[in-house]
């Protein structure tokens, strides 16, 4: 496998040096055909440099041959051209250049992936004009309302291009200096001559060489004039990127087939994918061959093979060369805009061969054929150089829309994504509102694009029409890509031009003509007929059409707007339009049975159809696009200036309405249950037919139509014709019919349903009006209406009223607007967002009948509108807004309000609501007739306003009303039935509506007679008498419902609290409940703070006081039964969570500890790694929790059985959830009994007596356990003391059951602690117990710190019992241990303060490296260890406690000072030295006698004793905690709230002088000999001389990172992040680690490790060193926060930005700004602090099963 020789570098090493790029210019600058020469030279020196093989070298080593590579290259190749270009040395050239040219006034920055990007929302042409962070932020549109998106890549900055701005087109850095350089003047005749002639023909040869070998097909030949002087056997084997295959299989397949490790596959899948080929083998050919057949062969299984190459490696050094020199050619053309002018000459200029042969085209037409690193590249500088030239840039466009159908053609062939293919560029193109009329007049842009389109899509049935459900999975690839057509056609229309010429006009109409062709297409497709029998065997396909008529949504509103603005436009689309359809529908009544239809003495000539039999079809894309040219004509009022122009004769207005009928009453049909067997498909494609996405060019145009045709036609014919349609006729028209036909037909719901349908149409077709045109509005009314009617289902946040309002072409829905003026905004609180709620006086404009609502919404709404009435007192009818007047063209729909038909109707159902029951008829049916009626009123009321005295309104609907019904039921008047109506007690909940009815006909009459003048005397007899009893009534009604509503509110608030309570502040609850639990079981539970006042407070020590025989009563969550809490009792346990913690750490850099060897009997005051312990504080019987633990652990041995996924806890390493709150907890803490009052009847020994016997003490044991363990004897036996049993044997205090769970909880803090598997053996166990309780008090008093709260009585119980229970079992757990064990740890750590005589031990580390609240809590609890074995009968294990204290705050104090830094400067103070700061100041003289120079010079006691006092605060507060818990002594009063004195009582509780330097003062004898050792330990000298980790104090709390408030800042910030392992590339999911700031490459192969033998992704990596398996991350690109624990736990969470509505935006979907809200952040930062990171993924996990399913590892 050995690889050719190559060329030493040492070769290439002396080109360079006597190579000279000036030299070989000036040769150039002489010869005679410069191309030769310069090939010449190329083939010379390229493949010596840029064919060195590659790949599989160390990395480090592969880096310096690329920076060779690259040295190389700039000397050799690069600059001998740039020598030549400028005539002399490059740099002074182009800067001269660059002076004299001036640049472009365009800032044409390229985005790269993931930058952010900026969009004007007031000021953007269209959306897809952006700015570059740095001109957005020098723009005036910092200041409106913006839109900001991250950029997928490609595509550039638009600063400067006054078309794409309305205003403010240039920011501050890009605004022309000189104004009168916007004229077109020639910038080439800026240049020099000779530059500009030089320029010129190397330009022209780079390209050509560039173009000739990117294009470049054969594998193994080089053009004419390239071939190497020798021609070597090497070869590369080049594997091209598809998008077939996967990641892994392009993996395993390499490792097949070229034999490399999966590391080096995973680098080369990487390359493939980005760059789009990567060679992965070099040697001769047919060692490339192999490779080759392998990769082949093993891909060609289930899919077309990967296409692999074995290439001439000069041929692959001539295009990675090529690809070099492209981009130095976009690098010059910066320097000058003459120069980029030439280049673009060069580029366009035509070729020997004529059309399409100039080297860009050549370029274009070769693309698809490209691999994707050499598409970016020239691709690049098409951009640098054709689009940031005016000129050319309008030639280019002009060649990319010559070549537009085959660029399209081959990229529809091609496989690669739209961004890697040149017909990206149109949106650069098509956006620029002049270059794309241009090219729709000269190259009739439009028509080509509607026609490639069409022809893209050949698959159509028998009338002609698209027919996607026989689609191939080729062809459903196609159908996907062709879509991007669509959206080359919405740039071209996006906006409509201000003026028409003659020509545009014709090209416009050329091209509607062209998409009229495309309808015609759609035009009835997939058509559906009810299935009756069985039901449908297959979902027919339904989506691709649907995904057409989406995308093609925008384009129609598109092309109506651009004929709005003109009317000869407008009226020959229409005419277009008209003849379309007509021949579309030619032969619609053709073969129906003609038929007449004859109700209430009018007769119409239809024929036969029925819905329920034929086939029907919703896509009506054609009539859709006439009814909305109808009511532009309209609101342009062309239809009544111009009637003549118009063939408004042909239309024949029931053919128009036909179709559109059809599709509404087949969804109709489906609400009625009449098409249940269609399946699916049917009921998707009726939602999308009302969908917001679709509506606007489907439902509401539909509606239009019967508007029009209603409004051509007597009111009365278009109503049968809806009758015979909704196959409801003989329903009506026949008296007793329905009686019959309820006897014969068992779907009378069926039939309801349809009537209901019915009505509500006919509602809809009149009331509808708020469409510009339809009737006169604007259109920001049609806008507030939509977000009024919204808003009466109930207040919402912004994205939920955005959703539901259609977004016009440039995502616009007008929201903004218009919001203000109809609704409030309430801000968020730390959860939920924020929401606008409807201002009150605009309740009186809702609509029950709104055509938008679905069925839900309409009962939501009229439940919410009542209940605000009633809450206002008022009456519950729900009568119609009054509507805004019609247009003109309309005006005639009105009649069908009161017409002989509507009337019959409205009276048939009027007279069956008479019969209480019968299901004859519905209380929705009664109240849409209600509704109709109500409307006709209002009609007549405003048409008798708004008209003169003496004319004539002929709306008459009140006076017919009083007139007896014609047919079917002769039995009354409308009016007549509602006033019988009005008290019939089964219609309780309409009597509103109809007294609301009768009451406004009562004045339309007032107002008729007033009008008429006469018999006013009449009504007013009667009136006044009937409002006094109406006014009497209604006052009672309204006092009952007040108090109905009082009732109600007071319940529904207690409901609401309630549920609120529980649900937003869940663990408030548990803790609440909690409460109420320990206050009923346990009488300990009595606030701390009962003692009688009188008597001192101290915790440690012979004086301490509590710890008394109170009795313990806890009750068992499982069984229920309650228990005593004893030593021999049976063993209580409290559910808790053992996790190993970071959050403390003062030193992230430490590393992983290796386990085996990690020893934690001395934690370092960096305290870098901890075990935390928290618990929920539910309590269960030993026994109880074993028994539901082996539950929990069989139901996962079965569910594993049957689906191997994980759960949200891991119970093979012992996770559980809590059986009462669902907590995730991992072992038990055991419940121990208080401590025993102190023994005040022994003499305490002083601290001198006791030091002294602790240490004969220590030394005897010492020797005795060396001998043991030696068997030899020692010279000198030290003297044992008095009665002091060294081999004395305990009895155990515990019974088994409790002892088990001792047993148990230090397993698991070992356990987990250390990360190895149990060893009961380990004399570590008990160090490990003992380190959770010291670092759960630790990180307990931070926080209480922190949040300011007092150290006593402010924690929530479950903590307070958790501290509790946890400190009494390490008190405890030395007895599980063997005790010879726990003596040694007693000795090692005493022997750090104070030395122990002849003993052996190993060093003790000094007290820099010694956290002294561990070193306190070690010591006190392995004491017992040693003091049990004391016979003397002096118990006085208390005075031993106040001694370790006493001397471990010594120790502290010199540690403090040792570490003291005068970094900080502050004012010295004042005045008289205190006696605190006296004695710091002697003390620390003490030190710096000791250590010298090591410590610096302070003279300022006061500065000392300031950072003294902070210091060991810390320490103070975590040892009353700590002694607290152990002896259960209550504290003094001033430490349970925050206020003056704390310190002294913290000192007087921890039996302390509160001058603590009286310590040190009062024992100097004793203690400067320590003091001495302990400064003249070897470690003290290293660390202070910067030979260790030094840490200060006091000790900083650790925070989350600062975040910025700006989220676009962060963007920019992970924009240009790059993966830091694979060399410069652009991270894809750049994520910010919260605790340290690490920025990582997230969910990608690149940047996976190996952690504990599995693959595991940046994040999760990065977990395990920062956080000790949890972490927190940013994840910038979506904006979501990420919480990881371990390997196979996480989940999501809001993140703390929220933009301007009060929202969050995972995704970044919407691009609103985005700020920080630091109250979100903070409760982020608590939850970390709190160690509740865990227990949140529990909850979300248990929550959310598929949280469960994500491979968090790999993120
Ligand atoms: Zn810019
Ligand atoms: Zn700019
Ligand atoms: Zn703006
Ligand atoms: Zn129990
Ligand atoms: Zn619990
Ligand atoms: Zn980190
Ligand atoms: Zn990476």
């Amino acid at each position: 496998m050995a690889e050719p020789s190559r060329d030493p570098p040492s070769a290439l090493s002396a080109d360079f040096m006597s190579f000279s790029p000036g030299d070989t210019a000036s040769r150039w600058l002489a010869c005679a055909d410069l191309q030769q020469e310069v090939y010449c030279h190329l083939a010379e020196y390229v493949p010596r440099i840029l064919c060195q093989g590659g790949g599989m070298a160390e990395h480090r080593e592969e880096q310096r041959e690329e920076q060779r590579e690259e040295l190389a290259l700039q000397l050799l190749l690069l600059a001998p051209l740039e020598w030549f270009l400028l005539g002399g040395e490059p740099a002074a050239g182009l800067a001269l250049l660059q002076q004299g040219g001036g640049s472009a006034a365009l800032c044409g920055h390229v985005f790269k992936v993931g930058e952010p990007t900026y969009s004007c929302r007031e000021c953007a042409a269209d959306p897809t004009c952006v700015l570059c962070m740095q001109c957005f932020l020098a723009s005036a549109h910092r200041h409106h309302r913006y839109r900001m998106t991250t950029s997928g890549g490609g595509g550039f900055c638009d600063c400067g291009d006054a078309e794409a701005w309305k205003t403010g087109p240039s920011c501050q850095n890009h605004t022309p200096a000189d104004q009168n350089r916007e004229t077109e003047e020639d910038p080439v005749s800026l240049l020099p001559p000779a530059v500009e002639e030089r320029s010129c023909s190397i330009f022209s040869i780079i390209l050509q060489y560039a173009v000739d070998l990117l294009t470049w097909e054969q594998e193994d030949q080089l053009p004419a004039g390239l071939e190497p002087p020798q021609r070597s056997d090497s070869y590369y084997c080049m594997l091209f990127n598809d998008e077939v295959h996967t990641y892994e299989q392009v993996i395993y397949t390499l490792q097949k087939a070229v034999n490399c490790s999966q590391k080096e596959a995973v680098s080369f899948a990487t390359t493939v994918d980005r760059d789009g080929r990567k060679s992965v083998r070099f040697g001769d050919h047919q060692f490339c061959e192999q490779a080759k057949a392998v990769i082949v062969r093993s891909t060609s299984r289930q899919s077309k093979p990967l296409r692999v190459q074995v290439m001439h490696s000069a041929l692959v050094a001539h295009q990675c060369f090529a690809l070099k020199a492209l981009g130095w050619l976009g690098q010059i053309i910066q320097y000058s805009d003459g120069l980029r002018r030439i280049l673009c000459q060069v580029g366009l200029r035509p070729g020997p061969e004529g059309e399409n042969s100039s080297l860009v085209d050549r370029l274009m037409l070769n693309d698809s054929k490209m691999w994707k690193g050499a598409r970016n590249v020239y691709h690049q500088l098409l951009m640098n150089s054709l689009l940031m030239d005016r000129k050319f840039k309008k030639l280019f466009a002009i060649r990319f829309a010559k070549n537009y159908e085959r660029l399209q053609s081959d990229f529809i062939r091609d496989d690669h994504d739209r961004q890697f293919s040149i017909t990206d560029l149109s949106v650069q193109i098509f956006t620029v509102p002049s270059l794309a009329r241009m090219l729709m007049v000269e190259e009739n842009l439009m028509m080509t694009i509607i026609r490639t389109f069409v022809d893209q899509l050949r698959h159509r049935d028998a009338q002609g029409r698209f027919q996607f459900d026989r689609y191939t999975a080729q062809q459903a690839f196609k159908f996907g890509r062709v879509q991007s057509l669509i959206g080359d056609l919405k740039y071209v229309l996006i906006s409509p031009p201000p003026q028409w010429s003659q020509q545009l006009r014709t090209k416009f109409l050329d091209g509607f003509e062209t998409f009229l062709d495309l309808l015609r297409c759609m035009q009835g497709m997939d058509p559906v007929v009810r299935q009756v029998g069985q039901h449908i065997e297959m979902e027919p396909e339904w989506e691709a059409a649907f995904t057409l008529q989406m995308k093609l949504t925008h384009i129609i509103t598109m092309m109506q707007e651009w004929c709005s603005t003109d009317e000869h436009v407008l009226i020959e689309a229409y005419k277009k339009c008209l003849s379309a359809l007509s021949q579309c529908q030619g032969g619609l009544p053709d073969g129906e049975q003609p038929i007449s239809l004859s109700l209430a003495g009018h007769t119409v000539d239809t024929f036969r159809y029925q819905v329920s039999q034929e086939k029907v079809s919703i896509h009506l894309p054609m009539c859709r696009l006439l009814a909305g040219l109808h009511v532009l004509l309209s609101r342009t009022e062309v239809a009544s200036r111009l009637p003549e122009q118009l063939p408004l004769g042909e239309l024949s207005p029931h053919l128009l309405i036909e179709l559109p009928l059809r599709c509404l009453v087949l969804c109709a049909q489906v609400h009625a249950g009449m098409w249940r067997r269609n399946g699916f498909s049917l009921i998707n494609q009726i939602y999308y037919y009302h969908n917001v996405k679709c509506r606007v060019e489907m439902f509401d145009k539909d509606l239009a139509m019967l508007q029009v045709g209603a409004s051509m036609m007597d009111p009365n014919h278009f109503l049968m014709i809806v009758l015979s349609r909704f196959e409801l006729f003989h329903t009506f028209s026949a008296a007793d019919l329905r009686r019959r036909y309820r006897e014969a037909n068992k779907d009378l719901a069926q039939q309801n349903t349809l009537i209901e349908e019915m009505l509500h149409l006919i509602i809809m077709v009149v009331g509808e009006r708020y469409v510009p045109g339809v009737g006169q509005v604007e259109p920001l009314d049609e806008v507030r209406r939509e977000i009024l009617h919204q808003l009466c289902i109930r207040p919402m946040a912004h994205s939920e009223l955005v959703k539901a309002l259609p977004e016009n072409g440039n995502k616009e829905t007008g929201l903004e607007r218009v919001i203000d003026s109809v609704a409030s905004f309430r801000k968020p609180g730390v959860t939920g967002r924020g929401l606008y709620e409807l201002r009150p006086e605009w309740s009186k404009r809702f609509d029950l009948y709104f055509h938008h609502y679905s069925r839900a919404d309409q009962s939501k709404a009229e439940e919410a509108q009542r209940k605000l009435r009633r809450q206002n007192g008022e009456d519950t009818a729900l009568p119609p807004p009054r509507p805004p007047p019609l247009c003109p063209l309309f005006g005639s729909l009105v009649n069908l309000l009161q017409c002989d038909t509507l009337l019959a109707l409205e009276g048939a159902v009027l007279q069956w609501a008479v019969e209480p029951s019968g299901g004859g008829w519905t209380e929705s049916m009664l109240q849409r007739v209600l509704h109709l009626v109500a409307m006709a009123l209002l009609e007549e009321q405003q048409q008798l306003e708004s008209s003169g005295a003496d004319e004539d309104v002929s709306f008459t609907f009140s006076t017919r009303i009083t007139r007896p019904g014609e047919a079917p039921s002769t039995s009354g008047s409308v009016l007549a039935l509602l006033e019988s109506l009005q008290n019939a007690p089964h219609l309780e909940v309409h009597k509103d509506m109809i007294t609301w009815i009768l009451k406004m006909v009562g004045n339309i009459k007032t107002t008729r007679e007033r009008t008429s003048g006469s018999s006013v005397s009449v009504s007013h007899g009667r009136r006044p008498e009937e409002s006094v009893r109406d006014k009497d009534k209604a006052e009672r009604k309204r006092k009952a419902e007040m108090a109905r509503l009082r009732r109600e509110k007071v319940m529904a608030q207690m409901s609401e609290m309630q549920k609120h309570f529980i649900n937003e502040n869940k663990e408030l609850f548990q803790q609440s409940m909690e409460d109420l639990e320990a206050a009923a079981t346990a009488t300990e539970h009595s606030p701390p703070s009962l003692e009688p006042t009188c008597v001192a407070h101290i915790c440690v020590g012979p004086m301490r006081v509590g710890g008394a025989e109170r009795r313990q009563l806890v009750t068992c969550i499982l069984c229920q039964e309650e228990q005593e809490v004893r030593g021999h009792g049976r063993a209580m346990v409290l559910a808790a969570f053992i996790q190993r913690s970071t959050v403390l750490s003062k030193n992230r850099s430490r590393g992983i500890p290796d386990p085996e060897r990690l020893d934690p009997l001395f934690m370092h005051p960096d305290l870098s790694v901890g075990v935390h312990t928290a618990s929920c504080g539910h309590i269960m019987h030993a026994t109880c929790w074993q028994r539901y633990f082996e539950a929990v652990q069989q139901k996962e041995q079965r569910r594993q059985q049957r689906l191997r996924g994980h759960t949200s806890y891991d119970v093979e390493n012992g996770e559980f959830l809590c059986p009462l709150c669902e907590c995730l907890s991992n072992t038990v803490i055991p419940l121990l009994p208080h401590a025993c009052s102190p023994d005040r009847s022994v003499e305490h020994p002083c601290l001198e007596t006791w030091l002294k016997r602790t240490n004969q003490q220590a030394a005897a044991l010492d020797s005795t356990h060396r001998k043991q363990s030696h068997g030899a004897a020692q010279q000198v036996e030290p003297a044992v003391p008095d009665r002091f049993r060294v081999g004395f044997d305990l009895q155990n205090s515990f019974s088994s059951g409790v002892g088990e769970m001792i047993n148990t909880f230090s397993m698991s803090a070992y356990k987990v602690g250390l990360k190895v598997n149990p060893n009961e053996q380990d004399p570590r166990v008990p160090v490990l117990s003992w380190s959770t309780c010291a670092y759960t008090l630790q990180s307990t008093e931070r926080l209480l710190m922190d949040e300011k709260k007092p150290l006593f009585g402010s924690l929530p119980c479950r903590q307070d019992d958790c501290l509790s229970s946890l400190t009494r079992f390490s008190s405890a757990c030395w007895t599980a241990a063997p005790i010879r064990t726990v003596q040694n740890h007693f000795i090692r750590l005493l022997s750090v303060l104070v030395p122990i005589p002849d003993s052996q031990l190993e060093d003790a580390p000094c007290i820099l490296d010694v956290d002294m609240f561990h070193l306190l809590v070690y010591s006190v609890l392995s004491y017992s260890s040693l003091h049990s074995l004391d016979q003397s009968g002096r118990r006085s294990v208390d005075s031993a406690h106040l001694h370790l204290l006493h001397l471990v705050t010594v120790a502290h104090l010199v540690q403090v000072l040792l570490t003291f830094t005068t970094g900080e400067l502050s004012m010295d103070q004042d005045g008289e030295e205190s006696e605190e700061e006296q004695l710091t100041c002697q003390l620390y003289g003490r030190l710096r006698d000791h250590l010298g120079r090591c410590l610096p010079d302070i003279s300022c006691g006061w500065r000392l004793w300031r950072c003294v006092r902070a210091s060991v605060l810390p320490f103070l507060r975590t040892a009353a905690l700590f002694f607290h818990y152990m002896n259960s002594a209550s504290p003094p009063a001033d430490l349970l709230g925050t206020g003056p004195g704390q310190w002294e009582a913290l000192c007087s509780y921890l039996s302390l002088p509160s001058n603590l330097l009286l310590l040190y003062q009062n024992q100097r004898t004793l203690l400067e000999p320590l003091i001495h050792r302990w400064c003249c330990h070897p470690g003290v000298g290293q660390v202070l001389h910067g030979g260790g980790v030094l840490v200060r104090f006091p000790r900083e709390s650790n925070r989350l990172i600062d975040l910025p408030e700006d989220y676009s800042i962060l963007i920019n910030q992970a924009s240009s992040f790059t993966c830091p392992r694979s060399g410069g590339d652009k991270s894809r999911a750049p994520t910010l680690c919260l605790v340290c700031g690490c920025m990582l490459c997230s969910q990608s192969y690149c940047c996976q490790t190996e952690v504990e033998g599995e693959d595991v992704g940046a994040c999760t990596a990065h977990t395990f060193t920062c956080g000790a398996g949890i972490g927190l991350f940013l994840r910038v690109r979506e904006s979501q926060v990420l919480f990881v624990a371990g390997k196979t736990k996480g989940c999501f969470y809001p993140p703390p930005y929220l933009d301007d509505y009060g929202e969050t935006d995972p995704g970044l979907k919407r691009g609103n700004p985005l700020h920080l809200c630091s109250e979100r952040y903070q409760k982020i930062e608590r939850l970390w602090r709190q160690h509740g990171i865990a227990e949140v993924i529990g909850h979300a996990q248990e929550a959310n099963q598929t949280l469960v399913a994500i491979d968090w590892q790999h993120l």
